[in-house]
């Protein structure tokens, strides 16, 4: 048995990245990318007035109140472009140029327009730069102002658009086959006979693997015959650059998920991993590359171990530079209970206290079966291996589930 830390490491090292692809930005939303982004311009790329008012001379306007001609307007894509002079003020907007001559901007506010908006009144004095934000302040053109292997969000979109980045380099989505195995499962639109049940885990594979960025694909529910398993692996093998399987990878005399692979000349890298819940958790490749994770079948263990090991590998496929769920810390608002051996992911729901600090309840579950009290859950609490009982109040190791 392997220490989960043992388990992402190897998932890391056993996935490679996939090939980039370019796609057009309003499609890059989500996707990691392949490329730096390096600014093209300055930004801002001119002396930018960050108000409404007057660009004038500060020396000018040192005894205010002090009246200045009004020689020019600068508004936004239309600037004054000529040089201002002593005594000279040029009516500027938010976000125009601020011309040549002038060091400083005075807020309208402060101002008022005389004789037919011929001359300007300004009625306090002005520091020299005031309200101007200088050309390349923010940004130099050449700077990197992303790196490879960030996933898009909203934000960045807009980063990508101001440096001209109509199409963008990121990691191709990973094609993923979702493979629930047991003979008891009906589809969702059957009604379960007799010891039966609706396969659910299917469902939330494939919903915890598009949050992942993965491209779904469902593949037709199997029973537990190690040929026919063997026959939809390899099929969909073909296609997908990572196949999700649960359940099946127990100790019983119908747990055929290992003896498929085997078969398939799968290379195994690991198959029991000192988790709770989540033990029989096996990761696996086939001989054409294809990734497999095989889960235990029951629901949440299939949440838990897909998002430690799954979640991370799709997300290092794509490039992502920190594949796995990352560690905080919550203090625990009711005690918990470890066990022998295996390091425990317990369900919780975090919030905040009065105090600002992150709070973890735990929720009453019925154990490694009860998905729909595990539904709820918004992250996992982590309770070491061999230790009984964590107080209320400690502080604990948290992950936030996608
Ligand atoms: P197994 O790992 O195959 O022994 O399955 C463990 C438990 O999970 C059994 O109670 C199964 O009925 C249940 N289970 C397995 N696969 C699914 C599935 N796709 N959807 C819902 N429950 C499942
Ligand atoms: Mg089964």
């Amino acid at each position: 048995m392997i220490s989960v830390a043992e388990a992402i490491q190897i998932v890391r090292q056993q996935t490679r990245a996939l090939p980039s692809e370019r796609v057009e930005l309003q499609a890059a939303q989500g996707r990691v990318l392949a490329e730096d982004i390096v600014a093209d311009s300055d930004l801002p790329p001119f002396d930018r007035s960050q108000m409404d008012g007057y660009a004038v001379r500060a020396d000018d306007v040192k005894y205010a109140p002090v009246r200045l001609r009004i020689v020019g307007e600068s508004a936004a894509g239309r600037g004054w472009r000529q040089e201002l002079e002593e005594g000279q003020a040029v009516r500027i907007m938010t976000g125009a140029p601020v011309p040549a001559g002038a060091d400083s901007v005075q807020q309208v506010e402060l101002t008022h327009e005389l004789k037919d908006a011929t001359v300007v009144e300004l009625l306090e004095s002005v520091e020299p730069g005031k309200s101007i934000v200088k050309r390349g302040a923010e940004i130099t053109a050449g700077d990197v102002v992303l790196n490879a292997g960030t996933t898009i969000n909203a934000a960045m979109m807009a980063v990508l658009a101001a440096f001209g980045y109509a199409k963008v380099n990121v990691f191709r989505r990973p094609r993923v086959g979702v493979l629930a195995t047991g003979t008891e499962l009906v589809a969702v639109d059957q009604k379960p006979g007799q010891d039966q049940i609706r396969d659910s885990n299917n469902y939330s594979i494939g919903a915890y693997a598009e949050l992942a960025g993965a491209i779904v694909e469902r593949l037709p529910v199997t029973g537990d015959e190690t040929s026919a398993l063997k026959k939809q692996i390899a099929k969909a093998a073909k296609r997908c650059d990572m196949i999700v399987t649960s359940g099946g990878v127990s100790m019983g005399v119908y747990d055929v998920t290992k003896s498929a692979l085997k078969e398939l000349e799968a290379e195994l890298f690991f198959e029991r991993v000192a988790l709770r819940p989540g033990k029989p958790t096996v990761f696996a490749r086939l001989p054409n590359g294809t990734l497999v994770f095989g889960l235990p079948g029951n629901p949440v263990s299939v949440s838990v171990t897909f998002n430690l090991f799954a979640r991370t590998s799709l997300l290092a496929m794509q490039g992502a530079t920190e594949p796995a769920l990352k560690h905080e810390t919550a203090a625990l608002a009711k005690s918990v209970k470890g066990t022998n051996e295996r390091e425990s992911y317990l369900p919780v729901q975090l919030t905040t206290n009065d105090d600002g600090e992150l709070i973890a309840f735990p929720l009453k579950w019925g154990g490694s079966s009860d998905f729909v009290a595990f539904a709820v859950t918004t992250a996992l609490a982590i309770v070491p291996a061999n230790v009984k009982t964590i107080e209320a109040g400690s502080v604990v190791k948290v992950v936030r589930l996608p």
